[in-house]
Parts: structure tokens; sequence; C-alpha cells
């Protein structure tokens, strides 16, 4: 007999540990899974989803101009928030249901509560209950951080921004990262007026300089007001709306604030630190290459980790996880050539390194194109489309590739498969193109640029 009540619980209903429990579960593990908010984690409830949704509804404003373009009488009415608002929220619920169903297929025990941990084997839930756990995983994922100025408790962060009551007119958003590239788009594509302020000298920090530059300058150019090298020094309340005292001394006021500043690991308060738990300055929890913690049957998967904070490589490391410790076959994950979307307006796709990664160790070649795509041209867009590849030199091996414009991340999605495969620019070359797209640019590039 087993003096454990589960072989594995799972603190965290999110991507990672959803994937987890129910990969576990399917070995014949006796799976438990606590999740104090609701089933589907950041990315389903709040995050990528009901983001995608939004992008999606805000693309259809610069739709209708085009179908004009293209000889359609039409145009846009008033775009209803309440209306979409409650779809996206039934869709949700559905999606929410989804995820409960299946988990309780695999024959997860599930727990709505918050959960904490007593022991290096014991959990203990918000309810009361107690349960011994061979293997306990830590997935809670992170949440928004906002910094401490005056005012800030005016602000709000993008857990708020799926549930506004109403379409603001004036919004301020905070921020030069994916959360704040992306609903900046989506805002003004819904008709807001849009500010956004970042405190450095380009937004996207970490991406390739030109892809940063290009981006910025088609958000402006689509009646973005970014302004780079500010910052919020305070946020006051008045009557008209919020009033923003500027780090460079300037003044704006707008009716919402969205602060984008990053994500903290879920990590406190959970008793990791009794338990000598490592973690670092932020909160993250320290894993070896199979996500295990220093306290051998504690494993730590996801956002909590901060190690690459996306869905995709959350669920892989579940799996990886559920591998190593229920099929004895060790499983580390590879990091390494992680393909990525970023939902701005334009689209980024982007995988492997950057031109200024790149030359930090390689001697490189990059092959390069802007243009108008055919769509853009005829219906009278003035949006330009980047691609760029990055070659090493000597071996000819494309160490990245970098995508601006429609598509880009349904594109970036099968390049990545090729640069898994140690994909050469000759093996770019020798395949043929698709006629006509915007993608057969990426094997055309003939010639690299100058110097
Ligand atoms: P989460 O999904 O955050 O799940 C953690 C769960 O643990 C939560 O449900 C939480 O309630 C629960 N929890 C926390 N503490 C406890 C506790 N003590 N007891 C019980 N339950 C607890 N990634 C992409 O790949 N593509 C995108 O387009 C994308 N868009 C995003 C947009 C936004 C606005 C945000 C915020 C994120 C986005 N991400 C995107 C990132 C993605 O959502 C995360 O990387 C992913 O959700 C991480 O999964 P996780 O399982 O580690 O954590
Ligand atoms: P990011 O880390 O991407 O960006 C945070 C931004 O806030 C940076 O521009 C940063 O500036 C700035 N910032 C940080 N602290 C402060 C501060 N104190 N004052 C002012 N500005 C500050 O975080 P996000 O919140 O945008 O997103 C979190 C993560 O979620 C992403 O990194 C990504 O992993 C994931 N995500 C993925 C998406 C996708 O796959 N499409 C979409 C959305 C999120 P600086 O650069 O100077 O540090």
């Amino acid at each position: 007999m087993s003096s454990f009540d589960y072989d594995l619980f799972v603190i965290g209903g999110g991507s990672g540990g959803v994937r987890a429990s129910r990969w576990a579960a399917q070995t014949g593990a006796k799976v438990g899974l606590a999740e104090e908010y609701r089933y589907g984690g950041t990315c389903v409830i709040r995050g990528c989803v009901p983001k995608k949704l939004m992008v999606f509804a805000s693309g259809f404003s610069e739709a209708f101009e085009d179908a004009q373009g293209f000889g359609w009488d039409v145009t846009a009415g008033e775009f209803d928030w309440p209306h979409f608002i409650a779809k996206k929220d039934a869709e949700i619920d559905r999606l929410e249901g989804v995820y409960a169903k299946n988990l309780k297929a695999a024959g997860v025990e599930i727990f709505k509560t918050r959960a904490t941990l007593k022991d290096a084997h014991t959990v203990a839930l918000a309810d009361g209950k107690i349960f011994r756990a061979k293997h306990i995983l830590i997935a809670t994922g992170g949440a928004p951080f906002l910094p401490d100025i005056p005012g800030i408790e005016h602000a709000i962060s993008s857990n708020e921004i799926f549930h506004l009551p109403s379409k603001p007119a004036r919004m301020l958003i905070v921020g030069g990262g994916y959360i704040a590239c992306e609903f900046a788009g989506v805002m003004n594509g819904l008709g807001t007026h849009v500010t956004q302020f970042y405190r450095g000298a380009q937004i996207l920090r970490g991406f390739d300089d030109e892809v940063r530059g290009h981006v910025a300058e088609e958000m402006r150019k689509k009646g973005i007001d970014l302004h780079v090298g500010r910052d919020v020094f305070e946020i006051e309340k008045t009557d008209t709306g919020l009033k923003v005292k500027c780090t460079d001394g300037t003044y704006s006021e707008h009716d919402v604030i969205l602060y984008a500043t990053g994500r903290k690991p879920s990590s406190a308060g959970l008793g990791l630190e009794d338990l000598g738990v490592q973690m670092d300055r932020n909160g993250a929890i320290k894993v070896d290459r199979f996500s295990q913690t220093d306290v051998p049957s504690i494993y730590a998967i996801g956002d909590v980790t901060d190690r690459v904070n996306l869905t995709p490589v959350a669920i892989r490391e579940g799996m990886a996880f559920a591998e190593t410790v229920f099929k004895s076959n060790p499983t580390p994950v590879d990091h390494d050539l992680i393909p990525t979307a970023v939902f701005t307006q334009p689209e980024i796709g982007t995988v492997g390194l950057s031109q200024e990664a790149a030359r930090e160790d390689h001697e490189i070649e990059v092959y390069r194109s802007t243009f108008r795509p055919m769509f853009h041209a005829f219906a009278d867009r003035d949006q330009r489309m980047l691609m760029k590849l990055i070659v090493d030199k000597p071996s000819q091996r494309v160490l990245g590739v970098h995508i601006v414009g429609p598509a880009a991340g349904e594109m970036i999605q099968m390049v990545g498969i090729a640069l898994k495969m140690g994909a050469t620019k000759a093996d770019f070359d020798r395949t043929m193109a698709v006629h006509p797209t915007a993608a057969e640019e990426l094997v055309t590039m003939r010639d690299p640029m100058p110097g």
C-alpha cells in the first residue's frame, strides 16, 4: 500500500499543468490538480486566446477599407464592444469547459481552489483538504507586474482589458514588449485613440533591430501615437479623465491606462522558501533541464520558471516532465530555435538569431527584402513587408529568419522546421517558390546586402 494519496499533484491548471497532468494520468498514475481561478490558465482565459480574438476583431477596420480598394461598396459601421465582449466570454466559458472535461476524461481529480505546500510531499488546499503526493508539480504561471508609482491604482493590466464595460475613447499603453505593442494595434484597429509610451530608445527590445524599426514605423503610420524615451511619473484622476505627468515633464490625459510592463512568476506564498526550493530575485523557480527543483520530489514548469514564457513551451515542458517521471524516459526540453509571433499590426514572425546577436559570434551574410505585397498595392494601402535571412557565411547555415507582414506568424511556423533541420541558404534557394505569394520572397533572395 502506497503512503501517498496521489502519484502526482499539480498546482495550477494552465497550459503546462493541464498537459502534464493529462499525460501523467494516461500512464496510469493517480493525479490530482488544483486550480484557484479558471481551468485553461492565462492563455485560454486572459491571454493568447481572447487576445487573438481581439486581433481578429480589430483587423476589420482595415479590411473594410481594403475591400473598397478592391471595388466593394462597403463602409465600416460602429464596433459593438458589449456584443463582442459577451461573445468572447461565451467562447472562453466553452473552452474552460472543454479543459475541465478533458482533465476528468483523463482520470485527473480536479479541485477548484488554491493550493500550497506543507512539505516536500504534502499539499494543502484552501478548503482544508490535505493530500500526500509522491511528486508535486508547480505550474502556477505568472501575473502582471506594475511599477509602484503614484496613482498606479488607476491603471489596469492585461487581466482587465478583456472586461472593460465599454471601448475607451483615449487610451495610454505603457510598455514596449509583446503585450503593449499587440494591444496598441488591437485598440487602434477598434477605433480607440492610442498613445503608447516606451521608456527605452526603441520598442520590442531583443528582436532584430530592423524589425523593431519597421514595426514602429508601420504602427505610427496606422495612427498610434508612439513615444519612445518617455515614461509615466505620476497618474492623477481628474473630472475629465486620467492625467499623466511624464518623465520628460510633459502632461497628457486618457480615459484608460494599460500597463504592460512585464510579468512576475507566481511563486510567492506557496511555501517554497521554507522547503529550500531555490528561486531567483524575480521569484522564478530554479530548475534543471528536466524541470526538477533542488527538492527532488518537486518539479516546476511554465512561466513560473521564467525560461521562455510562451504557451507551447509550457506545454512541451509539461509533456517532457511526464515522460521523464512517469515513463522513465529522461527528456529535456530543447529551448533552442523557438519560432514566435508577435500579433502586432503588422504581425511579426521570427525564429533564431537577430542580425545583432548573430554578428557577435558569427561571420554573417544578411539577405533582406522589403516590398509592398500585391494585396496592399492593389488596395492602395501604404504598408510594406520585411523579410530577412541571417546566414552564417562559412557554413551557409541559416541562423535566423525575420518576417514582418500579413501571416508572418503562419509562415514562421514552417520556417522553424527548416531551421530546426539545419537548413542552409542553398536549401532555401533550391526550394521552388509558391507563386503568387508574399512567402515566395523567402526562397528568391539572391544577393546578400553589401557589407
Ligand atoms: P498559466 O497559464 O498562467 O497557468 C497557471 C495557473 O495556475 C493559473 O490558472 C492560475 O490561476 C493557477 N494558480 C496560480 N497559483 C495557484 C495556486 N497556488 N493554487 C492553484 N492554482 C494556482 N503565449 C503564446 O505562446 N502566444 C500568445 O499569443 C500569447 N499571448 C499572451 C497574451 C497575454 C495578454 C498574456 C498575459 C500572455 C500571453 N502568452 C502568449 C503567454 C502565455 O499565456 C503563457 O506563457 C502561458 O499561459 C504559461 O502557461 P503556464 O501553465 O506556465 O501558466
Ligand atoms: P515583456 O517582457 O515582453 O515587455 C515588458 C515591457 O515593459 C518592456 O518594454 C519593458 O521595457 C517594459 N518595462 C518593464 N518594467 C518597466 C517599468 N518599471 N517601467 C516602464 N516600463 C517597464 O512583457 P509583456 O508584459 O509584454 O509580456 C509578458 C510575456 O508574455 C512576454 O515576454 C511573452 O513571453 C509572453 N507573451 C507572448 C505573446 C505572443 O507570443 N505573441 C503575446 C503576449 C505575451 P524594457 O524593454 O526596457 O525592459
